[in-house]
């Protein structure tokens, strides 16, 4: 377990943020995962980062604060805490996420609570979402077993030690942490990714087209979109990955070009509470109706958060046959369930993801069809029976995906 640790710990550092030397580091964590935060701060002075800083959060906590703040607390957000995002980006500072939320946290709590509460923090830390969006600094997400979360992917183990052994077992044969030399496996991996999205912009389609039971979707993307994978440039040169683990190649729609229906393949965990079972059709991009077998009330709380939040940002393909797909489990957790399957994402779209789209303003992203918003949640639409044609300008067709994995 503690050689397991370490490899994790080793990744999230030299391939997630990619520390460099007399670099700093600001970690992001739950108290929960301290013993793993403490490893990643060793590993990130012995890899030559000049300091590290944590800023704690506790499931607890939060949730006390939704049950018993009054409403005034919902519409403010702390000063402090966006200071220290965007020092992290004027000073070139790494940013590592580790994610740990019970998938239920938040189960009962009113929408309108959570609403308020995303929209404060969303306004508040937008300017450091855009440098984020345009990969101006370094940053990553990994993932840490929580009790209540291990609970919840592994109901039917008997005990917590049980759950807990098995969740950190699945994170580590996702993320590849069980390999002999998984920094070099990575390595490899991130090249066969690169390969697909080198394919798709040499082509420059215009549009996809989805279909899978339940799905009819026509996605017309941007004249500059860039598909891209794994691995992202910051704006000093140095690579990172943002996301481990990541198996997509992913770009961004055009904002008004989408129509048709989608169906969802896989629970969406979104603040807290689960929506099942959707859909949601679209017409010039919008999102003008939609079901849900549970979670509607949710589902309508995040296509309302504000005017980009009924456009989509983002469309990933994840081939079905994935390390995460094939281990059949759902992780209630998007940095793992996105990576099993085709997915969208409802909210703003990565400039990254435009050529030239990271020294553009936001007007200028607008202009260019990137959709923007203070929301970005990826949602999982994959599956063995997923169809997708690329359509070129004049018409014709090349399938890039048959029966859910690649075709090209
Ligand atoms: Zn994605
Ligand atoms: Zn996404």
């Amino acid at each position: 377990m503690e050689q397991l640790l370490e490899k994790y710990a080793a990744l999230a550092v030299n391939i997630g943020v990619n520390i460099q030397k007399g670099q700093n580091l600001l970690i992001r964590s739950s108290i929960s995962s301290a013993p793993f935060a403490r490893l990643i701060v060793k590993k990130a002075y012995e890899a030559g980062a000049k300091d590290v800083h944590i800023l704690w959060s506790d499931d607890d906590i939060t949730r006390l604060r939704y049950d018993l703040a009054p409403d005034e607390a919902f519409k403010e957000f702390p000063d402090y805490y966006v200071k220290a995002h965007t020092d992290a980006v004027e000073q070139n500072h790494a940013i590592l996420s580790i994610v740990s939320v019970d998938p239920d946290l938040l189960n009962g709590v009113p929408a309108e609570r959570i609403a308020e509460a995303t929209k404060a923090a969303g306004t508040a830390l937008s300017e450091f979402r855009h440098a984020l969006q345009a990969d101006q600094i370094s940053w990553s997400i990994v993932a840490v077993p929580s009790e209540a979360w291990a609970a919840k992917v592994f109901p039917n183990l008997e005990t917590s030690e049980k759950q807990v052994d098995a969740l950190w077992n699945a994170i580590f044969s996702a993320t590849r942490a069980d390999l002999d030399d998984p920094v070099s496996a990575w390595q490899s991996h991130i090249n066969n990714l690169v390969q697909k999205s080198d394919f798709l912009n040499n082509h420059k389609f215009h549009s996809l087209h989805l279909r899978a039971p339940g799905t009819d979707l026509t996605i017309e993307l941007p004249e500059k979109h860039l598909w891209c994978a794994a691995e992202s440039v910051n704006a000093a040169g140095t690579t990172f990955t943002a996301n481990i683990p990541t198996e997509e190649v992913f770009t961004m729609p055009l904002k008004t070009g989408v129509n048709g229906v989608v169906t969802s393949k896989k629970p969406l965990s979104y603040g807290g509470n689960l929506i099942n079972n959707f859909s949601l059709t679209f017409e010039n991009g919008a999102i003008t109706d939609f079901t849900a077998e549970t979670g509607y009330e949710t589902l309508e709380t995040l296509i309302t958060t504000d005017e980009g939040s009924k456009y989509l940002g983002e469309v990933a393909l994840v081939p079905h046959s994935s390390p995460i797909s094939t281990s059949n489990l759902t992780f209630y957790n998007t940095l793992f369930d996105e990576n099993a399957s085709v997915h969208l994402a409802i909210g703003s779209a990565y400039s990254f993801n435009l050529d030239g789209g990271k020294k553009m303003s936001r007007e200028e992203l607008v202009a260019a069809g990137a959709n923007q918003s203070i929301t970005h949640v990826d949602f999982m639409i994959g599956c063995a029976e997923m169809n997708i044609d690329a359509i070129k300008k004049d018409g014709s067709k090349i399938a890039i995906f048959q029966n859910g994995e690649w075709a090209i």
